[in-house]
């Protein structure tokens, strides 16, 4: 099942997708709606809304974190000229506050400012939980979504230290749904895509990962309490602009859209801030 946040005649709510159609649950909370489990996503009990008439919502607006893995496709470590092919997962913090839904600008900050795309394959995490055995680990995946990592390179790269750079407002596109589990039985075999403006950017299979969903959910866990709902992302493969020659950031007026197969496309526009 497909789950989505949605807002409908002024109001909020969760609801599960199904073709042009949006059924509500009783949760008003995606949080609530994962802390009660994936059955409770069957307890539907209103009438359907027409997909057209609802605005679909990040669907995890405040996660506790947000854990993104860089390096963690082969293709794009060999496109960083500055990168060394890992020999262990490697991790750092997204802001919750820059969570942004489907649709929603990305803001550019300086029309200096380098600000990139990365499409990723998100894990949502279904269980509060704490050293979880890599054999267990896909036990406490509630579902996956996409998310964009929009990195603003030229700050990401100056100090070093990248969460300021990957943390701006807005930089954090989700969406367009969470994917259930039991749908997805294999988080290795998606293919997932990015483009701007409808050009094709970025092409691989998440196959291609250094370090696979259940090994970064046990790397992670085993130092780190995952709370129910919070976002593991798993690194994005080679095609980003920084890396294009010449390198290419995005401009105002741009679309990005990021794609992973079986869950969805999220795209999003790009403004100026100034
Ligand atoms: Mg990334």
């Amino acid at each position: 099942m497909r789950v989505v946040r949605y807002q409908h005649a002024g109001r909020v709510g969760i609801g599960v997708r199904e073709g042009t159609a949006i059924i509500p649950t009783r949760f008003g909370d995606m949080l609530d709606l994962i802390r009660a489990g994936p059955g409770a996503v069957a307890e539907t009990h209103a009438a359907p809304l027409p997909l057209e008439e609802c605005r679909l919502l990040a669907p995890l607006p405040a996660p506790s974190k947000l854990l993104f893995s860089g390096l963690n496709y082969r293709s794009h470590t060999e496109e960083n000229p500055g990168a060394v092919l890992p020999t262990y997962p490697q991790f750092f913090a997204k802001l919750p506050s820059a969570i942004s839904g489907p649709g929603e600008a990305i803001v550019l900050p300086a029309p200096e400012t380098q600000v990139d795309y990365e499409v990723e394959l998100a894990v949502v995490i279904g269980t509060t939980t704490r050293g979880i055995p890599r054999e267990q680990a896909l036990d406490h995946v509630f579902g996956y979504t996409v998310v964009n990592d929009v990195s603003a390179r030229d700050v990401q790269f100056r100090d070093n230290q990248i969460t300021t750079g990957k943390g701006f407002d807005t930089f954090c596109p989700m969406g367009p749904q969470i994917v259930l589990r039991d749908e997805l039985p294999d988080p290795q075999a998606l293919h997932v895509a990015s483009y701007v403006n409808g050009e094709r950017r970025q092409s691989s299979s998440t196959g291609e990962m250094l370090f696979d969903v259940p090994t970064l959910i046990a790397f992670v866990s085993a130092h780190i309490t995952l709370y129910a709902g919070d976002i593991i992302s798993t690194g994005t493969p080679a095609g980003v602009g920084a890396f294009r020659n010449p390198p290419v950031y995005l401009q105002p007026g741009d679309v990005v859209a990021v794609e992973v197969d079986a869950i969805g496309r999220l795209a999003n526009p790009v403004l100026p801030g100034w």
